[in-house]
């Protein structure tokens, strides 16, 4: 299935102005997002250096290791995030290198590019477009997707598979992805010349530092586990972030064959803030608290977003469109706990009719 392109409309235009203005009489310090970016990288390098060369027992491996997932995470949210939006800073080269902090990770910045930048990003929620709700068949994230009896259990077992995100990641998706030339069923370009080559030498890269050189330190059965503690920690913060703010019981999943609405008013209705959160949540988060100001505006740098949520929540107020938030990121959490067991059970079908034909 091709990508789908909701038409900008007064909505757009409305908020653009608002948020512009705004922007021009608060514009954020310059270089906040790739200063950050290098405290984010330090914790990372701390982490791995901790776990390889310092930690003496296993409950020191085991905080190290559970240190160096988070320190990812961060990476993924303030670091890549920013930069493969290309909103990070107004230097493109310095856009360029914060996205490679995906294939540092072990993730390809090439395929998340068209898996998160245009397929998620154009139709968020829509199922045959947004590869980040296919988790099919083993978990239904969409009333438009297929219902199967296990789904029944689902809100007990997804988190057990959020957890795997990482490792699926790192020796799956992104290989089946390049070989097939397809994200979920949606085709993309497979990369070639220096793409390719940015591909292999990101996974080379990742599997020195995660594997190649620890086994120089360490036996194999060692270095799994370090490398198993860090991925779960990972998986799980990335996967439960994301799904807080789109998979939530307040979002709407659009059918792909109903009339399609404005772009905007697309990402209000499958975007869900959970600003409420604490100081600590926002900053690690990568201001992904406030995702529906990041749907509306990608190109904006991460640490304006809170600033903007108040001024879009106006301006929808005035368009009488509605701005969805949940108090806070457990509120968000439990709420992606609801929305499991709500599609977990069996639809309700229509009767057929009894009447009787016509003679
Ligand atoms: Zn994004």
């Amino acid at each position: 299935m091709s990508s789908r392109s909701l038409p900008h409309g007064p909505l757009y235009s409305a908020l653009k102005t608002a948020v512009d203005a705004h922007r021009a009489a608060h514009p954020s310090l310059p270089g906040a997002v790739p200063r950050k970016a290098l405290v984010i990288v330090a914790w990372f390098v701390a982490s791995w250096v901790a776990l390889v060369f310092l930690s003496q027992t296993w409950w020191q491996a085991g905080l190290a290791a559970v240190s160096l997932g988070l320190s990812m995470a961060g990476i993924g949210f303030n670091v890549q995030h920013d930069g493969g939006h290309r909103a990070a800073s107004t230097s493109q080269p310095v856009n360029a290198l914060m996205a490679l902090g995906l294939d540092l990770l072990g993730g390809s910045s090439y395929v998340w590019h068209w898996k998160h930048n245009v397929h998620h990003h154009t139709n968020p929620n829509l199922v045959g477009h947004d590869a980040d709700i296919d988790i099919e068949p083993l978990v239904r994230l969409s009333p438009t997707q297929a219902w199967r009896p296990w789904h029944r259990a689902q809100h007990l077992y997804a988190w057990a598979l959020y957890a795997l995100l990482a490792v699926k990641w790192h020796f799956v998706d992104d290989f089946v992805n390049v070989a097939t030339g397809r994200i979920s069923g949606c085709p993309f370009p497979r990369p070639r010349g220096k793409d390719l080559a940015g591909f292999v030498i990101g996974k080379l890269g990742f599997a020195t530092w995660a594997f190649g050189v620890p086994l120089l330190f360490h036996p194999p059965l060692t270095v799994l586990a370090g490398y198993l503690v860090a991925s779960v920690v990972l998986s799980l913060t990335l996967a439960i972030t994301f799904q807080a703010a789109h998979c939530v019981a307040e979002a709407e999943f659009p059918d792909p064959n109903a009339p399609s609405v404005e772009w905007a008013e697309h990402q209000l209705r499958t975007s869900v803030d959970f600003g409420g959160s604490s100081a600590f949540v926002r900053w690690f988060v990568g201001g992904l608290d406030h995702q529906t100001v990041h749907h509306l505006f990608p190109r904006v740098p991460h640490v304006e977003l809170a600033g903007l949520a108040k001024v879009v929540r106006e301006v929808c107020r005035a368009q009488g469109v509605a701005y969805r938030e949940l108090p806070g990121f457990f509120a968000a959490v439990a709420s992606h706990g609801r929305h499991l067991a709500a599609l977990g059970r069996e639809p309700v079908r229509a009767p057929l009719s009894t009447a009787p034909a016509p003679a």
